[in-house]
């Protein structure tokens, strides 16, 4: 696998296999709490805690390094919705995670950050 492959995609392109690109097209449904012109955030279905939102580009990247790579301002952008998300639906103190590839528990390869708020939280990612 090249850096740019990923196990549902390569590159940018959308994968019919890649279960947030269907969800971003609205094929699947999710709880979205915030939207823009290239970003979808919605909770996640296994919550961590009181506020789980996962923050996710509509245009398909496999993780936070292809990302960083073809495009940081996204990756500004997908911060900044974050740290408005947590905002919103907690008090503005959170924890703003990616797992980038499967030894640090990805699972869903379409990039996508873990926004964690609401409680106080542990210390304890291993
Ligand atoms: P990862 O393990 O890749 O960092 O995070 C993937 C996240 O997606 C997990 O926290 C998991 O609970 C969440 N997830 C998996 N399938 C779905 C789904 O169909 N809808 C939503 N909203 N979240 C999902």
């Amino acid at each position: 696998m090249t850096s740019t492959e990923t196990s549902s995609g390569t590159g940018n392109q959308p994968a019919s296999d890649c279960l947030f690109c269907k969800i971003v097209a609205g094929e699947l449904p999710a709880d979205v709490v915030a939207s823009t012109e290239r970003i979808v955030a919605f909770r996640d279905i296994d919550p961590k805690a009181p506020v789980h939102v996962l923050v996710v580009p509509r245009e398909h990247h496999g993780d936070v390094s292809v990302l960083a790579a073809a495009d940081p301002e996204l990756l500004a952008e997908v911060v900044e919705v974050a740290d408005r998300v947590a905002h919103d639906l907690a008090d503005g103190q959170y924890r703003f995670i990616f797992n980038s590839g499967p030894r640090a528990g990805q699972s869903v390869f379409h990039v996508h950050g873990h926004v964690i708020a609401g409680a106080q939280l542990g210390w304890s990612p291993a």
